[in-house]
């Protein structure tokens, strides 16, 4: 018999990356019996880090966007955030420096300051076409901010239901409108058009495909501002460790579930790559979607696999961790350097014959509080083709291939002022398939399927599984990647779960 105080269900959660450490920490909060079995010997998935010499590098995100999702989930399982990391905000968001050479430091202090810095450095009418989108976009994300993003996602009828009782509201969203024509319709200047297409990139899309309501992603960035981990992403995944073990929750490393077990439709466990067994109640997969449908699951569920292979899977990432020796005059935090042939390059990304973009825009993250003194660690990412075989993938393990392009990529760079390629301690290459090893992303995918499509957020998977006990958490599965989200995912996970 169930005495009070008791542990509820047996949780199995299946990876250990931010959103399976997030729903660890929050169900052993409701006095579960939870336990974290993660593959790789590391934590936090895709928010991995690296370390060379004295140089330290987060290898995944760097900025921190809707901070609140972080103090939700430290404050609903013990003790606030503040009392185990520092969350900073930024002093500027970005310095952005398009192709004609224009830069804008974009200020981290209030859409006012940053409308303004928009129309100083653009002129025309950028500062107030760019305050009129800002406008339009929070109205957006107040349309779908509780029934889309924070609530449970299953299928289109959230969607027919606001078209049917509220119209209106259905164009603010405007599902058939894409980023692109959004953009064009908003700013007179391309420089604008493009600043605003390289958000559907932050879930991985092609904005002249993805939809218009991907302009939430630049409003939040600028309602909520940009942050920064003190100490690196890393520290966050150390104390989203500590705060799961606080709360009871056993974390094992190197050991990998090859299958979900069930029994009469029901999740029964899961199976060691060691042959073992684990018997739960409950499972939790923080692994990607498809692989969980396709391959994970005993039995497989094809009919979820088949309506997954209908969504385009997201872009990878190509990473430079560089450790660059000597201070770097006027060097921000992070920047983005706009490539010359957009359309070039989200074909080179996102066509059906991907390859390594030409020129690509570069994002660099770089700081001097992670090297040794007088050097500068950088986080270099630029948006790539996932590997793979077959159209809209290339084979990133080819010789000689991922060399090339880092050399490719320092050229791009240096073309654009930032030339460190006689500064070099030493350059570590990160491609689409290292991704794919490193945290069993198929293709080094960062977010699962991409928004390409209207109905893309329809076809994302839900967070409740068809099989009962099974449930998804993560950037593959709703709401979507990035960390904000996937937070929000182990909390939905978790309220599904409940205590019973
Ligand atoms: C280069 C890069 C830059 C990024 N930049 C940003 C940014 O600036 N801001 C931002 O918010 N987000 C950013 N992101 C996205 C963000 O990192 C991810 O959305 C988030 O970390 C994904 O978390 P997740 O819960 O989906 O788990 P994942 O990170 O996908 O982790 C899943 C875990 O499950 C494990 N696993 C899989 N299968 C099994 C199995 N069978 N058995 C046991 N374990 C298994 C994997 O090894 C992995 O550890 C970036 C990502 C990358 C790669």
């Amino acid at each position: 018999m169930e005495r009070p105080g008791d542990p509820v269900s047996r949780i199995v959660v299946v990876g250990a990356g931010l959103g399976g450490l997030a729903a660890a920490a929050r169900l052993a909060r409701l006095r579960h019996d939870v336990t974290v079995v993660e593959r790789s010997n590391a934590l936090g998935g895709k928010a991995g880090s690296f370390g060379r010499d004295a140089f330290r590098f987060d290898t995944g995100p760097s900025l921190i966007t809707l901070p609140a999702t972080i103090r939700d989930l430290f404050i609903k399982t013990g003790k606030p955030v503040e009392s185990v990391l520092e969350l900073r905000p930024l002093d500027q968001l970005a310095r952005y420096r398009f192709a004609d050479g224009t830069t804008v430091d974009v200020p981290n202090s209030g859409v006012h300051d940053v409308a303004v810095a928009f129309q100083d450095a653009l002129g025309g009418r950028a500062g107030a076409q760019w305050r009129r989108f800002y406008d339009r976009a929070e109205h957006t994300w107040e349309v779908v901010r509780t029934p889309f993003v924070e609530s449970a996602l299953d299928g289109p009828a959230p969607l027919l239901r606001l078209a049917a009782s509220r119209p209106r509201d259905i164009a603010q969203v405007a599902p058939w409108r894409t980023l692109r024509a959004l953009g064009r319709r908003s700013f007179d200047d391309p420089r604008l058009q493009v600043w605003l297409d390289r958000y559907a990139t932050y879930s991985g899309s092609d904005p002249r495909k993805s939809p218009s309501v991907l302009a939430v992603v630049p409003y939040v960035e600028h309602a909520f501002r940009g942050w920064e981990v003190v100490g690196g992403v890393r520290r966050l995944v150390d104390a989203m460790y500590e705060r799961a073990v606080d709360r009871g929750a056993r974390i094992r490393t190197s050991t990998e579930v090859v299958a979900i077990t069930t029994d009469a439709g029901r999740v029964n466990g899961v199976r060691l790559a060691d042959g073992t067994t684990l018997p739960a109640d409950i499972v939790v997969s923080n692994a990607d979607a498809t692989v969980l449908y396709a391959e994970l699951l005993d039995p497989p569920r094809r009919e979820v696999v088949r309506r997954l292979r209908r969504a385009t899977p997201s872009s990878s990432g190509f990473v430079l961790l560089l450790g660059v020796q000597g201070r770097t005059p006027d060097l921000r935090r992070h920047t983005v350097l706009f490539g010359d042939d957009p359309d070039a390059e989200f074909d080179a990304v996102f066509g059906s014959s991907a390859r390594p973009p030409e020129r690509p825009t570069v994002y660099v993250s770089a700081t001097a509080d992670d090297a040794p003194p007088g050097c500068e660690a950088w986080f270099v990412l630029v948006n790539a083709p996932r590997h793979g075989t077959g159209p809209g993938a290339i084979d990133w393990t080819e010789p000689g291939l991922a060399d090339r392009y880092a050399d490719d990529v320092l050229a791009a760079m240096a073309a654009r002022g930032l030339d460190v390629r006689d500064r070099l301690a030493f350059r570590e290459i990160g491609t689409p398939a290292d991704l794919e090893t490193a945290t069993g992303s198929p293709g080094g995918a960062i977010y699962g399927t991409s928004s390409n499509g209207w109905r893309a957020a329809t076809l994302r998977p839900a967070n409740r599984s068809p099989v009962p006990g099974l449930f998804l958490v993560g950037g593959s599965a709703h709401p979507g990647g990035g960390i904000p989200l996937v937070l929000m995912s182990a909390a939905l996970v978790t309220e599904m779960i409940g205590r019973a």
